[in-house]
């Protein structure tokens, strides 16, 4: 940290104190972080964001402020002043950034007197997380938190530098506005003026910064928080921060190379070297490989199809699942698979809803130790082997069954099966997206991105046939991003939304202030959004995203710390105009 500006308090930063500094009269002012009381000399830590500094105190030397010393309590808030001097040999402390040096205090000014906290400050094992967010206050000054939220602020920094060296303006766009689709249950605010009407909290920009390009704007960028009511499934808050972007007069290549150029500049700014340009992997080809769309590819064990290995097998299980359309599907799992561990493989492959599980163990020769063994032949036994790369001991995991079944499933035994991944990051880009996905609740279709993305293919065809010029980028197995080209013609974006099964009164209802913007010449844009929580989680190497947010919410969307969500008064009801029908959960 750079010198602070010397007040009263303070006259340099407790943490960045060295040998260089001895003999300097100097004053430092922060928490006691640390407390020992030998009868004679006081040893002090004191502890200010830039780290620790120890704190001696002399009963001869300076009686007053050693008597000040002797009344002083964990988290106490002082300032104090005094010589650096340089500690005895035998007493240095290589674990501190400070440990060669101490300031011999001269006087004392007790600033704040702390009550005992509820969870030990000085240390950073493990507290019950509802603890830490109630008092989330103590919780931050530990060193991990600040680390953390000093990570964010270098990530956030050099996203704002790299694009605004390239001509992007940050712009804001409302938090109180109509629903913006994302796939999510909006959180609604009540209208006092218009009783009745509501606000919705935006999921995302995503018309915002449309309309922004519509304005002739170009380059447009955000910092920005999202609100999506979800089931709250792990690891999600009900708010959460985008790094959004948008431009005009793109196309796909444009887009991913200025994200490619980001990435490097704010991965780089944290010590993360990557090689560009990032690998782009096509939709189909990943979910065959990988069995879902944004998979981590440090684990290895890549799924390949074996139908075209099988034909004209009788064994019924792969005959009867290729005969009626569906795959064959397989991978080597890397581990050790003792037979409970493979029953217990084949109990969570039903459960996911697959028929079974095969599993096969490869002999010497390529033939196979497996149930199923006396159905096939020896020539089919290794010609998978040899697809699936397997050498003898090698266990093979084979799925039949409809392609997303077995896609799904085999994706979720690799996880099942891997090892935590060693190191470095994996970072590639998923294209060629299909526009739309089945709904499985109620089979009306559903934009696999949004409903404002760009399709392409025969636009008079099967909808189900319809790709996207959508981009996703995943990183160590997580989405951390995602956009795409926009429709920039108000016909095309009709088309959209009848495919969805959106009524045409519906869609002039909710979305008219779009359709009528592409109306009045809309230039070609596209653009994306970065999730900045998920991102500096990763980059931090926390398991949670809570880790990286100054105040977030619990996994069921309450704040310990202020109580939110709280019931209202009565009266602030009644203006709203709002009656509960039930009572209170
Ligand atoms: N609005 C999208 C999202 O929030 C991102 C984009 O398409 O730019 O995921």
């Amino acid at each position: 940290m750079k010198p602070p500006r010397a007040n009263r308090y303070r006259t340099a930063w407790a943490g960045e104190l060295r040998p260089e500094h001895v003999g300097d009269k100097l004053r430092v002012a922060g928490w006691v972080h640390r407390r020992r009381d030998h009868g004679g000399l006081i040893f002090i830590d004191v502890r200010d964001r830039s780290g620790l500094l120890q704190l001696v105190f002399h009963p001869d030397r300076a009686p007053e402020a050693h008597a000040a010393a002797h009344a002083l309590r964990g988290e106490d808030v002082l300032s104090a002043g005094g010589e650096l001097v340089r500690r005895e040999e035998g007493s240095v402390n290589p674990a501190l950034a400070t440990g060669e040096v101490e300031l011999t205090v001269s006087d004392l000014t007790v600033l704040a007197d702390a009550e005992t906290p509820p969870f030990q400050v000085d240390e950073d094992g493990a507290v019950d997380e509802s603890l830490r967010l109630r008092h989330r206050y103590l919780d931050l000054r530990r060193a991990p938190m600040h680390r953390a939220l000093e990570l964010r602020h270098t990530v956030a920094q050099a996203m704002r530098a790299h694009l605004n060296e390239r001509d992007f303006l940050e712009i804001e766009t409302p938090m109180l506005t109509r629903s913006t689709p994302e796939g999510a249950r909006d959180y609604l605010v009540p209208s006092r003026l218009q009783r009745g009407s509501w606000y919705a909290l935006p999921q995302s920009p995503q018309l915002f910064k449309q309309l922004l390009m519509v304005g002739g704007c170009e380059r447009y960028y955000q910092i920005v928080r999202c609100f999506r009511d979800e089931d709250l499934r792990a690891d999600r808050q009900p708010e959460f921060t985008q790094l959004d972007i948008e431009l005009s007069f793109v196309d796909e290549e444009d887009v991913i190379g200025l994200c490619d150029g980001l990435l490097e500049a704010v991965l780089g700014a944290v010590g993360v070297d990557i090689e560009l340009p990032l690998e782009r992997l096509a939709y189909d080809d990943v979910l065959l490989r990988y069995g879902t769309d944004r998979p981590d590819r440090r684990l290895g064990m890549e799924i390949a199809e074996l139908g075209d290995l099988l034909a004209g097998t009788e064994f019924g299980v792969f005959a009867g699942a290729l005969a009626s359309g569906g795959v064959v599907r397989g991978f080597r799992a890397e581990g050790d698979f003792p037979r409970r561990r493979l029953d217990e493989l084949t109990e969570q492959a039903k459960a996911l809803g697959a028929g079974g599980l095969v599993w096969a163990q490869v002999e010497a020769g390529g033939g196979w130790r497996s149930p199923v063994a006396k159905f096939l032949t020896p020539e089919h036994m290794s010609a998978v082997a040899a697809r699936l790369g397997a050498a003898e001991g090698d266990v093979l995991l084979i799925v039949a069954d409809a392609a997303p079944t077995a896609a799904r499933v085999l994706g979720e035994l690799r996880l099942a099966v891997a090892a935590p991944p060693e190191s470095g990051h994996d970072l590639f880009w998923v294209v060629d997206f299909p526009m739309f996905e089945r709904n499985e609740a109620d089979g009306r279709w559903g934009a696999l991105h949004h409903p404002f993305t760009a399709p392409t293919g025969d636009l008079d065809g099967d909808p189900g046939a319809w790709r996207s010029r959508a981009y996703d980028i995943v990183m160590d197995g997580l989405e951390i991003g995602g956009g795409s080209i926009r429709i920039n013609h108000p016909e095309v974006q009709r088309r959209v939304f009848g495919a969805l099964g959106m009524p045409e009164a519906e869609a002039t209802e909710r979305f008219g202030f779009l359709l009528d913007a592409l109306r009045y010449g809309a230039p070609p844009h596209g653009g994306i959004a970065f999730g900045l929580d998920r991102l500096v989680a990763l980059l931090a190497g926390s398991d949670s995203i809570r880790e990286v947010i100054a105040f977030p919410k619990t996994a069921s969307g309450s704040d310990p710390l202020t109580g939110a969500p709280a019931p209202v008064d009565q009266a602030q009801l009644t203006e709203l105009g709002l009656a509960l029908r039930q009572p209170r959960a």
